[in-house]
């Protein structure tokens, strides 16, 4: 059997989906934008774990359930291309498909049930709203807002096949490194992050692509 473990942001669609809503609900905030990339690089540099640098962005976040959804609409217009046009992959093999992704179910799950994913086969974080539906923080027991929180989900998923691992980034590569993967497929249809390039099994270059390689 096989099971496919596929990232959202930078893979499953074009963009970055936190960098949307922050886009859209602070247009203008020069500051803003300032702050978040040094926290992004802290983050990168080591400076900052994964779960202080989401806190952080979130913590400076002044978004509503309004700019979520027109983070969505935003983002139904970035579906990666390849994707789109193998909707029937999708479909067919719902039930093998697992959307993981340290992004938030409020704006991935409208887009990935579109293409017949069930609802408990997607794994990412969870906002906290206050009474007039703003964005005041997250869940910090989902293992997806702390460091390897995709190794622990995929560990506890305790699949029985092979799996297939799709994505962009490091932590979708850590699945594979700490041997819950049987491949790492390196995703590069919307951006190649070169210093990955030797840790994958393989780069690919569409979902079709991709498609070839595991039949
Ligand atoms: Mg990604």
């Amino acid at each position: 059997m096989n099971y496919f473990i596929i990232d959202f942001d930078s893979t499953f669609i074009k963009t970055e989906s936190l960098d949307e809503l922050f886009r859209i609900s602070n247009p203008t905030d020069k500051d803003l934008h300032e702050k978040i990339n040094k926290i992004t690089s802290d983050g990168m540099e080591g400076k900052l774990s994964f779960s202080q640098s989401l806190s952080n962005r979130i913590g400076i976040l002044n978004a509503n359930k309004d700019d979520i959804k027109k983070t969505i609409n935003e983002i139904r217009d970035n579906i990666t291309d390849s994707f789109k046009s193998n909707k029937d992959f999708f479909k067919k093999n719902k039930e093998y498909i697992f959307i993981v992704s340290s992004g938030f179910h409020e704006i991935i799950d409208p887009i990935v049930l579109n293409y017949h994913i069930p609802k408990k086969n997607i794994y990412a974080n969870n906002f906290f709203f206050d009474e007039n539906r703003k964005i005041i923080g997250f869940d910090k027991k989902n293992p997806l807002s702390k460091t390897k929180g995709k190794v622990e989900i995929i560990k506890n998923l305790k699949l029985n096949g092979t799996i297939h691992v799709l994505g962009d980034g490091y932590t979708d590569f850590e699945i594979k490194k700490d041997g819950y993967a049987d491949y790492f497929y390196l995703f590069i249809e919307n951006i190649k992050r070169e210093s990955l390039t030797k840790n994958a099994d393989f780069l690919v270059k569409s979902f079709d692509h991709f498609k070839n390689i595991v039949k």
